[in-house]
C-alpha cells in the first residue's frame, strides 16, 4: 500500500509529500487544490509506477506529471561528474505545447536548482544543440527534432528515467507515430512510462499496451471543458466587420463584463483604440504592458470600474476573474486548446457563462480544429446584423482521424490555404471570383491535404 495518501484524502498539495521547494513554487503559483487528475496520478507517479491518463489540457495534467518528476529528480540527485545527463523525456506535437510544458518545468521547479530545455522544429538547431551540450535533467521536445538531433549523435536518452508521452492521440493524427516508435526504441527498457491522451481509441490503446506495464489509470475531465454551464455561440462575420459587430453586442445591458481575446498584442490594442471611438471603454493587457499597467488594468475590470478587458492568450494565462459573463473571441485561436482555456474564464463555480466567438472567413480552419478538439459543432448565431454568407460549405468532420492529418492548422498553413486565388478551397462561396478548377472545388482540395505524401510534408514542418 502506498504512503501517499489517496486521492479521496488529498485536499491539499502537502499531502503528498512532495519536498518543501517544489510546495513554496505552487503555493507562489496560487494554487491552493489539486485538481482531480493531479489528485489521482500525483501519489502513483511519486510511486514510480507507470500512468495512463485520460486527460487533456486544461486540466491541469502538466503538474500532475511534473510536480511529482522534479520530486524524484530531486530525492536522487545526480552525484556524477561532468555534463547532466537527461533523466525525464516529454515528448509532445507541438512547439506551443513543448513550450508550456517546459514553462511549466521551470515554473514548478525554480527552487529546486534542476534543469530543463527545449527542442522543436522550425528554428535553428544550433542554440538547442549548446542547451544539451551543458548538460540538462529533463527534456520537452517534439518528435521531429529531436530525432534530427539524436541522428546528430546531439542527444542520446540511454539515461532517462521518467519519460511522458504527451497527447498522444494528437501525436497519432499528425502522422508522428513512427517518430514516436523510433524515440521509444532509444529509451532504457527499465523505466517510468507516462502516457497522457485526451481520448482513447483503439489505436491509441494499443499503443499504450506496448509501452506501459502494469500502468494506473486515471481520467479527468478538463477543468475548462467548454462546460454545460457555458453556452457558446459562434458569429461568421468578415474581418473588417467585427468591430462592429463588437460594439453591437456591447450595447446589450445584459452583457455586465466581456474579456475580450484578440490573437495578438497590437490586434488587442486596436480593439481598444476603436471601441474608443464609440466611446466604450476598454482596456489591454498584453506582454508589452508593464507589469503594473496590466496589473491596474485588471484590478479596475475585477471592481467593474472596466466593463471590457482585451487580452491576449498569454497575458490571459493565469488570470482569475471569479464574476465574469463574457467571454468573447474576437480573433479565433489557432490552437484549439486555447478556445476552452478561453471559455473556461467564464461559467465558473456554478455561474452561467456565455462564449462568443468571431470567426471571419479565414479563421474558418481554426473553428474547424476547434469543433473536433470539443467534438461538437458549435451554434451558429443568426440574429445579429452582421452575419457574414460567405461561410457556406460542409460542416466540419469532427473525427480527427479524418482529418488527413491535419487536425490543427498553424497559421503559416492557414495563410497559404487562403492566400488570394486560393479561397475557392472552400465551395460555396457567394462573391463569385474566378479561379475555381474542378479538382479544387471539394473541400479542402487543392490544399494539398490528403493527397500522397502530405502528411510526411505537414509533420517535417512542425520540426
Ligand atoms: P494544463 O492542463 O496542465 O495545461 O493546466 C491548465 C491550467 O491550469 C494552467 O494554466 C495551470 O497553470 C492551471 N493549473 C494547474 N493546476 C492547478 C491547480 N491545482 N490550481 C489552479 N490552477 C491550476
Amino acid at each position: 500500500m502506498s504512503e501517499h495518501r489517496t486521492s479521496e484524502e488529498t485536499t491539499s498539495f502537502e499531502t503528498f509529500g512532495l519536498r518543501p521547494e517544489i510546495l513554496r513554487a505552487v503555493a507562489e503559483k496560487n494554487y491552493t487544490t489539486p485538481t482531480p487528475i493531479q489528485a489521482k496520478a500525483i501519489p502513483f507517479v511519486l510511486e514510480g509506477k507507470d500512468l495512463l491518463g485520460c486527460a487533456q489540457t486544461g486540466t491541469g495534467k502538466t503538474a500532475a506529471f511534473a510536480l511529482p518528476i522534479l520530486h524524484r529528480l530531486q530525492e536522487t540527485p545526480w552525484k556524477g561528474h561532468g555534463r547532466r545527463p537527461i533523466r525525464t523525456l516529454v515528448l509532445t506535437p507541438t512547439r506551443e505545447l513543448a513550450s508550456q510544458i517546459a514553462e511549466s518545468f521551470g515554473a514548478y521547479g525554480r527552487h529546486t536548482g534542476l534543469k530543463h530545455t527545449i527542442v522543436f522544429g522550425g528554428v535553428s538547431q544550433h542554440p538547442q544543440a549548446q542547451a544539451l551540450q551543458r548538460g540538462i535533467d529533463i527534456l520537452v521536445a517534439t518528435p521531429g527534432r529531436l530525432l534530427d538531433l539524436m541522428s546528430q549523435g546531439l542527444v542520446h536518452l540511454r539515461t532517462v528515467e521518467t519519460f511522458v508521452l504527451d497527447e498522444a492521440d494528437r501525436m497519432l493524427d499528425m502522422g508522428f507515430i513512427h517518430d514516436i516508435r523510433r524515440i521509444i526504441g532509444q529509451l532504457p527498457g527499465k523505466r517510468q512510462t507516462l502516457f497522457f491522451s485526451a481520448t482513447m481509441p483503439g489505436e491509441i490503446q494499443g499503443l499504450a499496451d506496448t509501452i506501459l506495464r502494469n500502468p494506473v489509470r486515471v481520467a479527468a475531465t478538463p477543468v475548462a471543458t467548454p462546460a454545460a454551464a457555458v453556452k457558446q455561440r459562434v458569429h461568421y462575420v468578415e474581418k473588417q466587420e467585427k468591430i462592429e459587430l463588437l460594439k453591437h453586442l456591447l450595447d446589450d445591458p445584459s452583457v455586465k463584463n466581456a474579456l475580450v481575446f484578440t490573437r495578438t498584442k497590437h490586434g488587442a490594442d486596436g480593439v481598444v483604440k476603436q471601441l474608443a471611438r464609440y466611446k466604450v471603454r476598454a482596456e489591454a493587457i498584453h506582454g508589452n504592458k508593464s507589469q503594473n499597467a496590466r496589473e491596474k488594468a485588471l484590478g479596475s475590470f475585477k471592481r467593474g470600474l472596466t466593463r471590457v478587458l482585451v487580452a491576449t492568450d498569454i497575458a490571459a494565462r493565469g488570470l482569475d476573474i471569479v464574476d465574469l459573463s463574457h467571454v468573447i473571441n474576437f480573433d479565433l485561436p489557432n490552437e484549439p486548446e486555447s478556445y476552452v482555456h478561453r471559455i473556461g474564464r467564464t461559467g465558473r463555480a456554478g455561474a452561467s457563462g456565455i462564449a462568443l466567438s468571431f470567426c471571419s472567413f479565414e479563421e474558418r480552419p481554426f473553428l474547424a480544429g476547434i469543433e473536433r478538439l470539443i467534438r461538437k459543432h458549435l451554434p451558429v448565431a443568426e440574429d445579429h446584423p452582421y452575419r457574414s454568407d460567405r461561410h457556406l460549405g460542409p460542416p466540419t468532420d469532427l473525427d480527427p482521424r479524418r482529418a488527413n492529418g491535419v487536425p490543427v492548422l498553424s497559421m503559416a498553413r492557414a495563410e497559404e490555404l487562403f492566400r488570394p486565388g486560393r479561397m475557392d478551397a472552400f465551395p460555396g462561396r457567394s462573391d463569385g471570383r474566378p479561379g475555381r478548377s474542378r479538382r479544387e472545388s471539394k473541400w479542402g482540395a487543392g490544399s494539398g491535404a490528403g493527397r500522397p505524401g502530405h502528411r510526411n510534408t505537414e509533420r517535417r514542418s512542425e520540426r
